[in-house]
């Protein structure tokens, strides 16, 4: 009998250029795919409302080009709403789902608490966004229906071992955004499934959203894959290289001349300078 071959993915969200932490989740999800002789994927997660720049995708394929990788690119996630309505509709249908049309500042505005029922959640609108279904509604998960009706279930990472899957400490996270059919949890989750993924390779920062994850997998029947949380490149001063925050560009580096295979090399041996 021969085993199925290993399929793990890099799949980054075009809103920023590629840095040094990118770089790094690429060539790791690379080269175990490499080694396994497996297929290593590339997905652009372009669904973030006006955050997304779809245009920063070439930059990307040229930046993995020059660290010395190959993939094989399934379709971005602009094109795969239609996946995501349906399997929110099937949630819906199925009560796991309810509107909150609460903004962000409300949300905030309300005291952090944690219910007899476990659930961290910083919003008691379960019950008092009832019935505001329709525009303007995202759509959250019930997550105490959620494990009433999964009951205990794991999730195994290659570096910690098996988990249990307790999405409480997220709370009713968004399933569904105001202005997308999907969110990331939901987007993600299917994506992996539809691309036949066996290894989800990404940070640890993301490693909280596994539980919710497993959670969906659950009840939309899907594939259970095996994960591989990878540890942070972290700055200097111990904060996460955010996009946001300027670390340098792999496009910099590329386009002022340096070799992307010593790159890739330094990154593997985790012996590179950050920059500034
Ligand atoms: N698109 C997500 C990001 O760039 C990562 C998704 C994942 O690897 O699960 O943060
Ligand atoms: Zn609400």
């Amino acid at each position: 009998m021969s085993e199925l071959p290993l399929v793990t993915r890099f799949a980054p969200s075009p809103n920023g250029h590629l840095h040094l932490g990118h770089a790094f989740s690429a060539i790791i999800a690379h080269d175990i795919a490499k080694a396994a002789k497996g297929r290593f994927l590339l997905r652009i997660e372009d669904i973030d409302g006006p955050r997304s720049r779809p245009e920063l995708a070439d930059e990307y394929r040229r930046d993995l080009e020059w660290l010395g990788l190959e993939w094989d690119e399934v379709p971005a996630q602009s094109t795969r709403l239609d996946s995501y309505a349906e399997a929110a509709r099937d949630l819906v249908e199925r009560g796991f789902l309810y509107p909150c049309t609460c903004t962000r500042k409300e949300i905030a505005a309300l005291p952090k608490r944690v219910g007899s029922d476990g659930v961290e959640y910083p919003g008691s609108c379960r019950d008092t966004c009832e019935g505001k279904a329709g525009e303007g509604a995202a759509l959250r998960i019930d997550v105490v229906r959620a494990l009433a009706e999964v009951g205990e279930v794991v999730w195994v990472d290659e570096t910690i071992g098996s988990v249990v899957a307790d999405p409480r400490a997220l709370g009713d996270v968004v399933i569904v955004r105001k202005d997308l059919p999907a969110s990331y949890n939901l987007a993600v989750t299917l994506d992996d499934a539809a691309d036949g993924v066996s290894l989800v390779t990404r940070g640890e920062d993301l490693l909280e959203t596994t539980h919710i994850h497993r959670i969906l997998q659950e009840l939309l029947k899907l594939p259970v894959p095996t994960w591989h949380h990878h540890e942070l490149v972290l700055a200097e001063d111990g904060t996460k290289l955010a996009k946001r925050r300027g670390s340098p560009p792999i496009a910099e580096r590329r386009k002022a001349g340096e070799d992307g295979l010593v790159l890739a090399e330094q990154v593997r041996l985790r012996n590179f300078e950050l920059g500034s």
